[in-house]
């Protein structure tokens, strides 16, 4: 990401509660220009997604962290470039892990085990700031966001991402949940969006309804594609539904694809059949 250097601490400006956002080492095409991790606070400090094991990265974490109090670290979720860098920082500081633990799945960090059953709405007073967490399924079904009370300030994880979308995955992936956890965001008093890929964004309200009005746009395509081709398969439906997406993409869309007509069943609009799927 231009202007951010791996490892380095970089002030989030706009707020008053201290958030560092400290980029990964881990620039990818899944990815993007890395994960991003927040460190929040100045003296009792939270550590959000530290991201994969990767000793470098580690060595940043504890200097940023100095001589202060770490005393939590958030994960959004349990994905593979989000939690596993945990357990060490853990271990050296003692700080508690927040989150929820991994359920089935690939890429999924079996090691990441809170001492406790957070929920929806547990709220972390660290002073200074105070967390809530907001469960958000549907990129998975463990998935939190972090509110930033009074600030405005929503940790996005990968809910919302910067400049591209979320990857639905069936069948821990639910693009019903999905849709559902972007509405509620809009019911929060919110400034900023931090995500786990990418930049800050500061036009939070336009960003979600954007999300929500692509994915239904997409669904919307996928009636019109199977009222056209009548009962047919999925590999014929995602030419017609993905006509502007790039060849080699077409094996995640078809994920995707996946994704709505679960959707589409579940709301009684389609139904499967031996060959595929039509219309209901
Ligand atoms: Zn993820």
């Amino acid at each position: 990401m231009q202007g951010f250097e791996p490892g380095v601490p970089t002030p989030i400006e706009g707020i008053s509660v201290r958030v560092q956002r400290i980029l990964g080492r881990n620039p990818g095409p899944m990815t993007g220009p890395g994960t991003n991790s927040y460190l929040i606070g100045d003296n009792r400090l939270c550590l959000l997604d530290p991201g994969p094991i990767n000793p470098d990265q580690f060595d940043s974490f504890m200097a940023a962290i100095g001589d202060h109090k770490l005393e939590y670290i958030l994960a959004t979720h349990t994905h593979g470039d989000h939690s596993p860098g945990a357990a060490r920082i853990r271990e050296e500081t003692g700080a508690e892990l927040v989150g929820l633990p991994a359920p089935e799945g690939i890429a999924q960090d079996k090691s990441f085990q809170p001492d406790r059953s957070w929920v929806d709405g547990d709220e972390i007073d660290c002073g200074e700031y105070t967390v809530r967490l907001v469960h958000t399924p549907g990129h998975v079904s463990n998935h939190l966001c972090y509110y930033l009370v009074g600030e405005g300030l929503l940790f996005t994880g990968d809910h919302v991402l910067q400049g591209t979308t979320s990857v639905i995955l069936p069948p821990d992936g639910d693009m019903g949940s999905y849709l559902d956890s972007l509405k509620r965001l809009l019911d929060l008093e919110l400034r900023y969006l931090a995500p786990g890929h990418g930049g800050v964004m500061d036009k939070p309200y336009d960003e979600i309804e954007y999300l929500i009005a692509h994915r239904l746009k997409r669904e919307a395509k996928v009636l019109a594609g199977l009222e056209k081709l009548g009962e047919c398969s999925i590999d014929e439906l995602v030419l017609t539904v993905y006509d502007d997406v790039a060849e080699h993409l077409i094996p995640w869309a078809k994920k995707t694809l996946l994704a709505h007509l679960i959707k589409l069943e579940r709301d009684n609009r389609i139904v499967s059949t031996a060959l595929g799927y039509k219309i209901a």
